[in-house]
């Protein structure tokens, strides 16, 4: 009898021939700086736990709580029986946060811009695009059937060409992350908010990786660039800097009404466990109750970048806590990332597809939680790796 998942054999074993077959490292016990990863305890520069929250003892408190009063699960979807109290409540406060009419949490900051773009836009429409936008932003695209223009990274001119080009659509999005995920930059909204107020395009930005990092207590990109009732659609996650797990979105209360009645991962899949919940609003009150999370997060970012460049490590264009260390060669950035390891250091060697070839890196993420004797440990492997790779 033939096997029809042969070719995954097949595509499998090219994966092993290219040295591109990966497992990920097994983490045994809870999201600290310092972890215990496929049994070595190595300072861990690689989790978006950006201020150290994942293990924090007030969000396992409310989770806890939660599960005592609450249950385990929400039993269905919001739009039918899953609609539960500690939702609004959670909606409400990020709301507030983030200075916006309402919010509408979803069950990740995947399904929240894959969920969001799809039920937005359609096949008269244009989605103009950030070359390095995250994944979740592409599938949305591809979901709502629209013509997808993409532009160089952070290229305005050339985003202004395809807007001008499509003058014709129904309706246009103009849609960038925030913080871009492998390298640490950030997008220039304020003229990408021009550019989209000139076109009448709806302007969309994706905060992942500056919900609880960027603006006031963590606002996000908008709130750095005081840029706020001039993006239509914010989208944060609560699973990095908030340590719990979930997405939303935040606008305008007619967005989000529209996106109660249209958004396919809110009509057809579970909300959120009521602890998930309860750990988001901790973290969302303590990161507005303790400024100087935030503040020790930007200090250990200075901290190691200052280190990687005055060691001689090419740290690209990074603006943020995400620090690439760029080497080009994918096996280069493949073995400084496995000695690293064996040095005591977890930092991950991003390559091809991630990131265009010969732009391979090993990307760094340092967390409010790490001690200076921590990022002095890493810095000291960098250094002794580096040189025996003749990198510095
Ligand atoms: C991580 C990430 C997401 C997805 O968020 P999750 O909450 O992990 O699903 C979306 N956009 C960007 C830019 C991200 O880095």
């Amino acid at each position: 009898m033939v096997n029809p998942l042969a070719y995954l054999d097949q595509e499998l074993n090219e994966l092993r021939e290219k040295g591109l077959f990966r497992w990920p490292r097994l983490l045994e016990g809870p999201q600290e700086p310092v972890a215990r990863y496929d049994g070595r305890e190595v300072i861990n520069l690689c989790s978006n736990n950006y201020l150290g929250l994942a293990n924090h003892a007030r969000l396992k408190a409310a989770a806890r709580r939660a599960v005592d009063e609450l249950g385990v699960g929400s039993g269905a979807v919001r739009t039918i029986a899953g609609n539960m109290a500690i939702h609004k409540e959670l909606e409400e406060e990020l709301a507030r946060f983030k200075h916006t009419e309402a919010t509408l949490l979803y069950q990740s900051g995947f399904t929240a811009n894959a969920g969001t773009v799809a039920a937005l836009l359609g096949k008269d429409d244009v989605i103009v695009s950030d070359e390095l936008n995250h994944a979740s932003i592409i599938d949305g695209a591809r979901l709502s059937g629209a013509e997808k223009k993409i532009y160089p990274h952070k290229d305005v001119a050339a985003a202004r060409r395809l807007l001008e080009a499509s003058r014709g659509a129904r309706r246009t999005l103009l849609i960038t992350d925030g913080v871009f995920s492998m390298d640490g930059d950030v997008a220039p909204l304020p003229d990408l908010v021009a550019l989209a107020e000139e076109f009448g395009a709806i302007m969309m930005v994706d905060d992942a990786h500056a919900s609880g990092v960027m603006g006031q207590h963590g606002r996000g990109t908008v709130d750095h660039f005081r840029l706020h009732g001039r993006v239509h659609i914010q989208v944060g996650t609560l699973s990095k800097a908030f340590a719990a797990q979930g997405g939303y979105v935040a606008g305008s209360r007619t967005l989000i009404d529209y996106l109660i009645h249209r958004a396919r991962p809110l009509l057809f899949s579970t909300s959120h466990p009521p602890s998930v919940a309860a750990s988001a609003l901790a973290a969302l009150r303590l990161v507005q109750e303790e400024p100087e999370l935030i503040e020790r997060l930007w200090d250990n970012t200075r901290i190691f970048k200052q280190g990687l460049n005055e060691l001689g490590f090419n740290t690209g264009a990074s603006e943020t806590p995400i620090t690439p260390v760029v080497v080009g060669d994918e096996q280069l950035a493949t073995d400084l990332s496995d000695r690293l390891f064996t040095a005591g250091v977890f930092a991950l060697g991003i390559v091809f597809p991630t990131v265009p070839r010969g732009k391979a890196r090993v990307r760094t993420i340092v967390t409010a939680a790490h001690t200076r004797t921590h990022l002095q440990r890493a810095l000291d492997a960098f250094a002794k790796v580096g040189r025996e790779l003749r990198l510095i």
